[in-house]
């Protein structure tokens, strides 16, 4: 039956609402906001006002909005072909993977088109390596040890590896055969690990889990244990990768390779596409027909994440994001010696997080952001994070860092003196999962 939406209507945030409100599956709880285009870090909403996007789509815009070399790589490429399937070569895969080899240090590449597929080809891969390491003679099992806090994704087996239990809950049994680890506890890992383990899992710096580095020592031991097996260390760098923390990887800040890694997120600056790279050795234990994907590596998406590694090195913006990212943690420990509501400012790069003493400021302080209109958003519960576009210039994050201590100066008065807290229902950036 259809369903009728009046198309001559104008697509006004309030019709749109509706419509969604009756036509989609109710998944999202998302920001009154309607945008309608971008340039360079700002969005301009459907009335025309201009918002400083700190978020940049979860990780995904490192390059802005209308960024002149995606622009002109969409465009050719829809002027040749946008999709062949994996049963016929075209140009794109080969070219992409030798840039993705070289900036990872790993040697083969398996694409597909989101972060959970990446990190699903990375569990998959995982097994099926220890099972040809079973079928040499070797004792290793099929546990995954997994970190708490952790976000991996949505599918089956990523969401089996993901802490949160309001992610997994409603749709179990999901993938057995993992268990949770505290994240940068040594000896917690060495407990839990054993021969039974065909890998350990972690992010480089947990996103969602509100931007937690992993420690040296920590990430150091699961290289250690991992080693002394043949289980696979996994890197899920979906967020944390592609220049996101002035490295290409943030792995390359610890000097530890790992054997499997996931890139997504920024990879194509919009377009999805996601990537596994892995060792040769790891690689053996894919054979044809056993993992794959139609859209996977297609020449538009391959097109796009070329155009975008070739401008990330032509401008140097891992130089910038190294120096802008400091400029701006400095910045923000600034405010912290000013403001004791700041409990913690963690991150690397242009991934930062800003820990504050609780919800409710969190929720205030979005809500005063969305009001001088920039765009950023709340993870585990009390942690302002920041994702902004790679191109982010001092002059922004001067105007951030302004913005961020009126409001602080605002709401850290005295408690007598304090603004009653009010119970914010809708902030920019507030209920995006990522
Ligand atoms: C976003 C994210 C994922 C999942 O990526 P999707 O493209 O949403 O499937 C996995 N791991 C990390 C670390 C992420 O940040």
């Amino acid at each position: 039956m259809t369903q009728h939406i009046d198309s001559l209507q104008p697509a006004s945030l309030k019709n749109i609402q509706a419509a969604e409100a009756k036509l989609m599956l109710q998944t999202y709880e998302r920001n009154p906001l309607l945008f309608v285009s971008g340039q360079g870090v700002h969005l301009r909403d459907e009335q025309g006002n201009e918002y400083l996007d700190l978020l940049s789509g979860i990780g995904v815009c490192a390059l802005g909005y209308q960024h002149p070399a995606i622009t002109a790589a969409l465009q050719q490429q829809s002027h040749s072909l946008l999709h062949t399937s994996n049963l016929f070569y075209h140009r794109g895969t080969s070219e992409l993977a030798l840039r993705l080899t070289e900036i990872t240090g790993l040697d083969r590449v398996f694409f597909c088109n989101s972060g959970t597929e990446a990190w699903e080809a990375a569990l998959k891969l995982a097994r099926a390596h220890a099972g040809m390491l079973r079928s040499q003679g070797r004792n290793i099992g099929t546990r995954i040890l997994a970190m708490q806090d952790s976000f991996h994704g949505r599918t089956m087996g990523s969401v089996a590896t993901t802490h949160k239990l309001k992610y997994r809950e409603p749709f179990e049994p999901v993938m057995p055969g993992v268990s949770f680890v505290p994240f940068n506890d040594v000896e917690a890992l060495r407990a839990a690990f054993s021969t039974d383990v065909c890998a350990v899992a972690i992010e480089v710096i947990q996103g969602e889990g509100g931007i937690h580095p992993v420690s040296p020592q920590f990430l150091a031991a699961a290289r250690e244990l991992c080693d002394s097996t043949g289980a696979l260390l996994l890197l899920d760098e979906i967020q944390s990768g592609m220049g996101r923390t002035g490295r290409w990887c943030a792995y390359q800040h610890y000097g530890i390779q790992p054997d499997v890694t996931t890139l997504a997120k920024p990879l194509a600056g919009g377009v999805p596409i996601g990537a596994m790279l892995c060792t040769e050795q790891a690689s053996r234990a894919f054979n044809p027909g056993m993992h794959g994907t139609t859209f996977g590596g297609n020449p538009l998406a391959c097109a796009v994440a070329i155009a975008v590694i070739d401008e990330i090195k032509q401008s140097h913006l891992l130089d910038h994001v190294a120096s802008l990212g400091q400029y701006f943690l400095t910045g923000l420990r600034d405010l912290q010696t000013r403001f004791s509501s700041i409990r913690e400012v963690r991150g690397l790069g242009l991934m930062i997080g800003v820990e504050l003493e609780s919800e409710a400021l969190a929720r205030q302080m979005l809500q005063g952001m969305m009001e001088r209109r920039i765009v950023l958003n709340r993870t585990h519960e009390t942690v302002l994070r920041f994702l902004p576009p790679f191109i982010l210039s001092r002059r922004d994050v001067d105007l951030t860092l302004h913005a961020l201590g009126e409001l602080l100066e605002l709401y850290s008065t005295p408690p007598s003196q304090q603004p009653e807290v009010m119970a914010v229902e809708t902030i920019p950036g507030d209920k995006i999962h990522g």
